[in-house]
């Protein structure tokens, strides 16, 4: 009989109870300068989520509630303190209770002495940041936290059907680092293997049946070394009296299925959205008798599935005939937001399109229903979804004739009308920028008045006029500081917006913002991603009036700001009957219609940011190509419409830029700025390998910290880079944008940037 779970659920809660609770939490340690603070508020709002999400799970029928996603900061970093690998530098006595070291390791030890906190990185291709574990030769484990199995009872003393969730042996090892040379951390599997063991016939113990093993990294190009390390692994972990359900997602098994399927496991979990052409395969290869669980409903959008599409592919033959099958979202929830009950503001008709996880819950019970029942058990719902799907073919699509105007464009659309040789004269002449340009990123620090203004304007507690007037007094209090502080090149600090992304998406046709669709980016961080629902366009300019008021209070250039294409594209919910390459374009003619713009109104210099370009790459090396081409191209449809004249700049951050330097060269904007002061500066190594050819400014100061860097060190790091880079190519500028940090700091730290460009001047000459 069909069976139904999910891979995981969100943490936070309908209003983002946990991080309420953990920031109230953490601001007690910190005052009490470290000192054990009681953590029973934040434990107890920890229970009351988890119950409040298994009744969720429980009410839409699932067979099973999912036991084990709960995470106070980071599920991989339950894992950590379970498997007792706690990095030795953070020197916890015995004596510190297992939270504290918890939160040390998240986000630094409060006693300031005891060690930096781990590093995070991107969950795969979501926006989800895991903390990185960190792996020595000597690194042993040992079954370390009894949390887990606390709370199989707590779900078990509810009534609950219980399925356990375990991120496996090898993803754990594999999504680590190795902190010494010379050694690899798959060699610590065979020390590992053992506690996991102990961790199932523990789970055994408490009744439960199913033990879900998350192993997302099947779907990457992991190699044969780590590959065959599986059968090594699952041969020692079966046995231990729970059932295994080996779970993989975010992208196709590819070449890896047949070594899937011979993995001794009892079922087995496939994102059947984005590996769907893994299906016949499996179904030829996945023994009849085991589980498979089809993970059918979109785990990563949030698109209301269409039933019809859904069912039909369930039904494919030697499918659903299958005694064994269960049905699920493609994988965690995690990574949509809590439930549409909060959008009460939003265009009904296209709410009626949406599913967060709430819904997802229920889409996947009726599916459940129909392949035990038939399509007569949930025709209302088979109805609603053909009119959502009827809806979306509605005037959304082709409104405002981009598609048109995108297949008329000519060959000239995605290059620039001179080499980046000839427009550099011809910016040098009309700029007369010194050697060794200073420049910031875009934003300069969002004080709690400007976002009490914005609030305001935003409940309609002020008019326009005064909000205009409030963000004109900001943008002329930085024009100010920017002016004493002896920069070259403004900007005018982005006050008027709350994101990048969302500040756009609130003025482009065919995208739309939520009230309260959180999903949580890390710790008790969440981002609220845009929803683009149609054919984007551009009803009017966007920035256009802010800069060129900026620009009327200096003779400086003030710089235009604008998010890229991809970026917006990456970091919002995006239609998944379009292709994204098409979508992206689309952004792209709105974003060149808005330089233009900028363009006649005077401003000389536009800068296009493009932070999420290297983290949108596929999972698999082999589809990198398509996607830098289309990626890199839809940049340059944004950015080639100008004069050459005109000087465009990009900006990306967060990344390693190393193996697509020739694909940022390819973007052909005459200057990038880069995040380079944090990176050990790998990025100049890149540049030693890779002669890039425009100008270039990577970041000569870490804006993620408080800490203002001296001039000598500043001067240091510019002649290190001046050493791999010609100088006449180089900018100096931070590494990112200023709005987190206070108008202190970024005082001090620019008057320092700013005395390092002139050292470097004055060498030169
Ligand atoms: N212009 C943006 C800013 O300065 C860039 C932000 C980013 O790269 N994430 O805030
Ligand atoms: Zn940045």
């Amino acid at each position: 009989m069909v069976c139904s779970h999910i891979p995981g659920f969100p943490r936070m809660g309908v209003q983002r109870e946990l991080k309420s609770a953990l920031e109230t939490y953490w601001k007690s340690v910190s005052c009490t300068d470290g000192s054990f603070h009681d953590a029973d508020d934040l434990e107890a709002m920890g229970k009351r989520l988890r119950s409040a999400h298994w009744a969720l799970q429980k009410k839409a029928g699932l067979d099973w509630v999912t036991v084990g996603d709960f995470a106070f900061y980071d599920h991989v970093l339950n894992h950590v303190q379970m498997l007792g690998c706690e990095p030795a530098r953070f020197g916890f006595t015995p004596d510190v209770p297992e939270l504290v070291r918890y939160f040390a390791m998240a986000r630094g030890a409060t006693d300031g002495k005891s060690g930096q906190a781990m590093s995070m990185t991107k969950w795969f291709d979501t926006n989800y940041h895991y903390i990185v574990p960190e792996f020595l030769p000597e690194t042993a484990f040992s079954l370390s936290s009894e949390r887990l199995f606390s709370e199989v009872r707590e779900a078990k003393a509810l009534g609950h059907a219980v399925k356990a969730v375990l991120l496996g042996p090898v993803s754990f090892l594999y999504l680590g680092r190795e902190k010494a040379e010379g050694f690899d951390r798959l060699s610590l599997l065979p020390g590992l293997l053992p506690v996991y063991r102990r961790i199932l016939s523990r789970l055994h113990d408490e009744g439960v049946e199913w033990v879900q093993m998350d192993e997302p990294v099947l779907g990457l190009d992991i190699g044969e070394k780590w590959l065959s390390s599986f059968s090594r692994a699952y041969g020692e972990l079966s046995g231990q009296g729970v059932k295994l359900l080996l779970a993989t997602y975010f992208s196709s098994l590819d070449d890896h299925v047949a070594e899937v399927c011979s993995l001794p496991v009892d079922g087995l979990h496939i994102d059947a959205v984005r590996g769907r052409k893994d299906l016949p395969d499996i179904l030829r290869m996945w023994p009849e008798e085991k589980i498979l669980s089809v993970g059918i409903v979109d785990g990563r959008n949030i698109w209301k599935t269409d039933l019809d599409k859904a069912l039909s592919v369930l039904r494919m033959p030697g499918l659903v005939e299958r005694p064994n099958v269960w049905v699920s979202s493609s994988c965690s929830l995690l990574h949509v937001p809590f439930s549409l009950e909060g959008e009460t503001a939003m265009d009904e008709r296209l709410k009626q399109c949406l599913a967060f996880a709430v819904e997802k819950l229920d889409e996947i019970g009726v599916i459940r229903q129909a392949l035990r029942q038939g399509d007569g058990a949930v025709a209302g719902a088979l109805e609603a979804s053909r009119q959502t799907v009827g809806l979306r073919k509605g005037d959304w699509v082709h409104h405002a004739g981009v598609m048109e105007r995108m297949a008329k464009a000519g060959d000239g659309v995605d290059h620039r009308h001179s080499p980046f040789g000839v427009r550099q004269r011809l910016q040098r002449k009309r700029f007369g920028l010194p050697a060794f340009p200073t420049t910031t990123i875009g934003s300069f620090p969002q004080t709690a008045k400007i976002r009490s203004v914005r609030a305001a304007f935003k409940r309609g507690a002020m008019n326009e006029s005064d909000y205009t007037k409030a963000m004109q007094d900001e943008i002329a209090f930085c024009i100010a500081e920017q002016e004493s502080l002896g920069l070259d090149v403004f900007v005018h600090g982005e006050p008027e917006r709350n994101d990048m992304v969302e500040y756009f998406a609130g003025l482009l046709d065919g995208m739309a913002i939520t009230f309260n669709g959180w999903v949580q980016s890390y710790g008790s961080r969440c981002v609220k991603p845009p929803v683009i629902y149609g054919d984007v366009s551009r009803p009017g300019a966007m920035t256009v009036e802010w800069t060129k008021f900026a620009q009327s209070l200096t003779d400086k250039p003030v710089k235009g700001m604008l998010t890229g294409p991809v970026t917006i594209l990456q970091w919002s919910f995006v239609r998944d009957d379009e292709k994204r390459s098409v979508v992206a374009e689309q952004i792209a003619w709105a974003i060149r219609d808005e330089v233009r713009d900028l363009e006649n109104a005077g401003i000389g210099i536009i800068q296009i940011d493009e932070p999420g370009l290297r983290e949108g790459l596929p999972l698999r090396r082999a589809q990198w190509r398509e996607y830098l081409d289309w990626a890199c191209r839809v940049f340059r449809i944004a950015s080639c419409g100008v004069r050459d004249d005109t000087q465009i700049h990009t900006h990306m951050c967060y990344a390693e830029f190393g193996d697509i330097m020739p694909d940022i060269a390819s973007l052909d904007a005459d200057v990038i700025t880069l995040e380079a002061s944090r990176g050990d500066m790998d990025l100049l190594k890149g540049f030693s390998d890779f002669r890039y050819p425009n100008e270039i400014g990577p970041g000569v100061y870490d804006i993620h910290s408080p800490r203002v860097p001296s001039v000598d060190e500043m001067v240091a790091l510019l002649q290190r880079m001046a050493g791999v880079i010609s100088p006449e190519q180089l900018w100096v500028n931070p590494d990112c944008g200023l709005k987190t940090r206070q108008w202190r700091e970024v005082i001090e730290a620019l008057s320092n940037m700013v005395a390092s460009a002139k050292v470097m001047r004055k060498a030169m000459c």
